[in-house]
């Protein structure tokens, strides 16, 4: 029986909040497909699930690795039914061919409680890598129904240490300035450092 002495990624996933640091680095590609990425994507899920999300960035967990997985249809249709969920995993993405503008308002696992209006590409190509390090791209436009396509741009976001209020106007981060001072506050209670604040 053997046990890998240096694991690629923590053993306890942790949802961070902002302002922690880890939000904030920009993480590095994956070049290497095996059992443990494969264990940590379920994990990831299993954080994601716990949290109610439908994307979580590996970087929210405080692993810097180019990784992030969405279950987007995890919400109710307009019936109020539960769809069926479709887990995906993200590894190494990049956008091609942008076009156009759309905006939609979104919230964040590592930002509780803060909701806003983002202006997002509305139609894209997405290349990534699957968990054993295929090559996939899909075409996805979001004035068309794919929901997908601001969830994807909001957790590649992740990938590169921005976050979601990053695109917010002046006005705009006014109207959510005091519930990000409140977990600023938090944060520094909790860890007796003041964390990545940001300042604008
Ligand atoms: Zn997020």
């Amino acid at each position: 029986m053997s046990r890998t002495v240096h694991p690629t990624f923590p053993r306890d996933l942790h949802l961070v909040q902002y302002p922690h640091p880890a939000l904030r680095q920009v993480a590095a590609p994956v070049t290497v497909f095996d059992d443990e990425l494969i264990d940590f994507c379920q994990r990831l899920f299993q954080v994601m699930e716990d949290e109610r999300g439908v994307g979580l960035a590996a970087p929210q967990v405080a692993v810097a690795k180019r990784i992030f997985i969405t279950d987007h249809t995890k919400r109710k249709d307009e019936n109020g039914d539960e769809q069926p969920p479709s887990p995906r995993v993200w590894i190494n993405p990049r956008l091609e061919n942008t076009s156009g503008t759309t905006v939609f308002e979104e919230g964040c696992l590592s930002f509780p409680s803060i909701y806003a209006k983002v202006t997002r590409h509305d139609r894209f190509d997405i290349v990534w890598q699957d968990e054993f390090g295929a090559t996939r791209r899909q075409s996805l436009d979001v004035s068309a129904g794919d929901f997908l396509g601001i969830v994807v741009q909001h957790e590649l976001d992740h990938l590169d240490g921005k976050v979601f209020v990053d695109h917010l106007t002046a006005p705009q981060l006014l109207l959510v300035r005091k519930k990000m001072r409140d977990l600023e506050d938090d944060y520094r209670k909790a860890t007796g450092s003041a964390g990545a604040v940001m300042r604008r």
